[in-house]
């Protein structure tokens, strides 16, 4: 039998593109990496079989997960369900909130950037007559209307959708104002965490929200897990599930992800200074050589990691063509990248079609170097710059 070999390769140790497309995944931490493999060889007991060590040792471990999702969103562990990820929690929830057996469809109220899994999950229930939609408006740079979520609300919306931040343009969302007004009208809120959990501090309104959802691969766990953070949801109200059989959970990917929420916990806020000042200076140049750029999102209120620009006349799909060996970055979400439709946060922000064509998604994460910036902004200057010479017709230098 062959000597089994277990290689860490971290993202500098191989020569490959710069990664700047922190918003689709984020590579594994290697202290996930190390939990997630000793769970698989060593600690690997099923957490439902808890009649010997292996089983409790699982458990525990479970457990310990919990109670570290549950600090870094300021809830309780006791109100953590762990899924398959992001999409996996907004379907159990919006299943819950629509319950088995309903006298009238649920009134949902969504903005009109929320992620495609949510956008989806509720016009399934629309077009099956569980659901009835009101969409909220946001204005340019993906606020939302507070007039158009009052409207909303008075309307009688029994459960509000929005997101802590958007994954598109890293406008980052009012949630205390948003969850008390939603509150006060005794409708329930579901808050899509999954860009914003260990970016922003939820600590103090976690546990406020009925419906909290994120994911692990985006803050540096394992993909194919993530988690439902709510007091109110209960696995029996949704079909299918009925709380008969608890299925063996993934404990190698609730481990990961308990891990890289501590590590995020302890370390998120320091983090997001240091890459918010790689975020400004790499703005500042692309500012700087591209005078035309325009920055898009709500440059007061984003997420650090996110840098969203917009090369006015310049198809995106030819700059990021030019990079893909060099510099990773997006023309839009990972669900909807390579998609020839238009990205829908960007229609409803109302931006100009060249504004929409010329719109690239850079996202900076834990492992970005000075120097990663540097390179970037060399690349990406010089692809718009090919693009923009081979639109004119001007020869190649
Ligand atoms: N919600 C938001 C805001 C996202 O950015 C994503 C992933 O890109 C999802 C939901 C879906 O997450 P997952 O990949 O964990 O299903």
């Amino acid at each position: 039998m062959t000597e089994p070999r277990l290689s860490f390769a971290t993202a500098s140790a191989v020569k490959r593109p710069i990664y700047l497309d922190h918003h689709a995944t984020t590579p594994v931490d290697i202290r996930v990496a190390e939990i997630v493999f000793n769970m698989m060889v060593s600690t690997f007991g099923n957490a439902n079989s808890i009649d010997h060590t292996f089983g409790e040792a699982a458990a525990t471990i479970v457990e310990n997960a919990k109670s570290n999702v549950a600090e870094l969103v300021g809830s309780d562990p006791a109100n953590v369900f762990f899924t398959s990820g992001s999409t996996e929690a907004i379907r159990l929830a919006i299943s819950h909130a629509i319950g088995p057996a309903r006298a009238s469809p649920l009134h949902i109220a969504l903005t009109r950037v929320e992620h495609q899994a949510l956008i989806d999950t509720v016009r399934l229930a629309e077009r099956l007559g569980i659901a009835v939609v009101t969409w909220i408006d946001v204005d340019q740079q993906a606020r939302i209307s507070s007039g158009s979520l009052l409207a909303a609300l008075q309307s009688g919306a029994d459960l509000v959708c929005v997101m802590a931040a958007n994954n598109e343009v890293g406008t980052i969302y009012p949630l205390e104002e948003i969850i008390s007004l939603v509150h006060s009208h005794d409708a329930a809120i579901l808050v899509d965490a999954t860009q914003a959990a260990g970016r922003i501090g939820l600590g103090g309104i976690g546990a406020d929200i009925d419906y909290l959802i994120f994911s692990s691969h985006k803050i540096y766990g394992p993909k194919g897990v993530g988690a439902l953070v709510s007091g109110v949801y209960d696995a029996g109200r949704v079909y299918g599930l009925g709380a008969t059989h608890d299925a063996t959970p993934n404990v190698p990917g609730i481990a990961g992800m308990g891990e890289a929420c501590r590590i995020m916990q302890s370390e998120g806020a320091i983090e997001t200074h240091r890459i918010a000042d790689m975020r400004d200076r790499l703005q500042a140049e692309l500012l700087r050589q591209i005078p035309d750029l325009v920055v898009n999102g709500d440059k007061q209120n984003r997420l650090a990691h996110n840098l969203h620009v917009s090369v006015p006349g310049t198809p995106n799909d030819l700059i990021v063509s030019r990079l893909r060996k060099k510099v990773a970055i997006s023309t839009g979400a990972a669900c909807m990248s390579g998609a020839q439709s238009p990205s829908h946060v960007l229609r409803a922000m109302g931006l100009a079609d060249g504004l929409q064509d010329g719109a690239l998604r850079i996202g900076l994460g834990r492992f970005t170097s000075e120097s990663d910036i540097e390179n970037a902004a060399l690349e990406i200057v010089a692809a718009v710059n090919d693009v923009r010479n081979a639109m004119a017709g001007k020869d190649y230098e």
